[in-house]
């Protein structure tokens, strides 16, 4: 099926063709939010392609209903790896790191002449972090660097005892608000934007752009090697996460960007993917984050609040539907541009563009234009 209707305020958009068949029927039940967002979303012909269209409502909804799914599938970059019998996969980088990953899960553990440093210690990782690394070295593990608090992250710390545990002081003041056995509070912090640490020959340079995807989380990077790590700003080929992870600070996210990408690397590792990272895939997300931030700014600008659409008084549900009207917009834009490029789009990014609506005025930075280039 290919339909073509007429596209209201947002000009006519190209069609999304993919080889292989969408496949995430399981997804719609927790996406309820997306139901107007479906509307654009219509699976043609036997091919299997999806055509992205923005089309008069009532067609649209009763051609998608007849279909058996209704979201884009993976492209082929962010598509799974199979995983061997042990459970997890080991992937050399730069000349003494490893990454181990695990579905889209991925800790990091470098080999020094003294003992072995890991970056990240997720709790399902626990246990074949340790295996891995009893794989290719007898030497004990040395630190734990926590690029942040947040659990997936440092659940499995406590895996490793007797390694100091390396985090920004924010990092550790997180972690004392309740305390939690299982993420052991950092042992040697570090104040400010850098510290660097030296660990049997690798140098680690700790670097902290400001508040961003948690308050705390820290860029690590080896420039020897050229590997950058920085967990959770985004996954490597795949759009933000819902509601952009619960980002504590979505303009400073900007910032994390223009930090890491003023850094000399070739690999980056993201802490999530089924695949290492690269330069191009923080400069591909940087460009998502300024389209979505530049072009929820013009939506607002050109859309009324009209609190004549709830109750009298009730000025949080009308704020709410207004919020709603503006994502409605903004949503097919981007998955127009992005959904053959990045995963789940049209998963995340309904929820990403409310995120932003809501820290445009509450955090409303002073982001000047240039930052907003790409
Ligand atoms: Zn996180």
């Amino acid at each position: 099926m290919n339909l073509v209707g007429p596209c209201g305020a947002f000009g006519a958009w190209g069609p999304l063709d993919r080889a292989d068949p969408p496949h995430f029927n399981s997804m719609k039940s927790n996406m309820g939010s997306l139901h107007t967002l479906r509307k654009w979303l219509l699976a043609k012909t036997l091919g299997f392609g999806v055509t992205l269209l923005c089309l008069g409502g009532a067609t649209a909804t009763s051609a998608l209903a007849k279909e058996p799914f209704d979201f884009l599938p993976l492209p082929e970059q962010a598509k799974p790896v199979a995983e061997p019998a042990e459970g997890y996969r080991l992937q050399r980088v730069g000349t003494n790191g490893y990454v181990v990953m695990s579905g889209v899960v991925q800790a990091n553990f470098f080999v020094t002449k003294t003992g072995v440093v890991v970056v990240d210690a997720p709790p399902v990782l626990a246990d074949k972090l340790v295996k891995a690394i009893k794989s290719v070295t007898d030497k004990p593990v040395t630190h734990v660097i926590l690029t942040h608090d947040h659990a997936d992250h440092a659940g499995g710390a406590s895996a490793f005892p007797g390694a100091k545990i390396v985090a920004h002081a924010l990092t550790a003041e997180l972690m004392r608000v309740y305390p939690d056995p299982k993420r052991p509070i950092p042992t040697l912090t570090f104040s400010g934007a850098r510290y660097d640490l030296k660990v049997g020959g690798t140098h680690f340079q700790l670097i902290y752009p400001g508040p961003n995807h948690e308050t705390g989380n820290i860029i690590v990077y080896i420039p020897e090697q050229r590997i950058a790590m920085m967990t959770d700003l985004f996954a490597p080929g795949w759009a933000p996460y819902l509601g952009w992870g619960n980002a504590d600070h979505i303009p400073g996210l900007l910032k994390s960007y223009d930090a890491l990408l003023a850094l000399d690397f070739d690999v980056f590792l993201a802490g999530h993917a089924y695949r290492i990272g690269n330069r191009h895939d923080v400069e591909v997300s940087r460009a998502f984050f300024l389209d979505l931030w530049n072009w929820t700014k013009e939506t607002i600008a050109a859309t009324p609040f009209d609190p004549s659409k709830a109750e009298p008084g009730n000025l949080w549900l009308a704020q709410s539907i207004w919020f709603k009207e503006i994502a409605d917009k903004v949503t097919p834009r981007l998955i127009a541009k992005w959904g053959n490029e990045l995963a789940a789009v049209d998963a995340f990014t309904h929820s990403t563009v409310m995120a932003v609506v809501v820290s445009t005025f509450t955090d409303a930075p002073n982001i000047p234009d240039s930052a907003l280039k790409p």
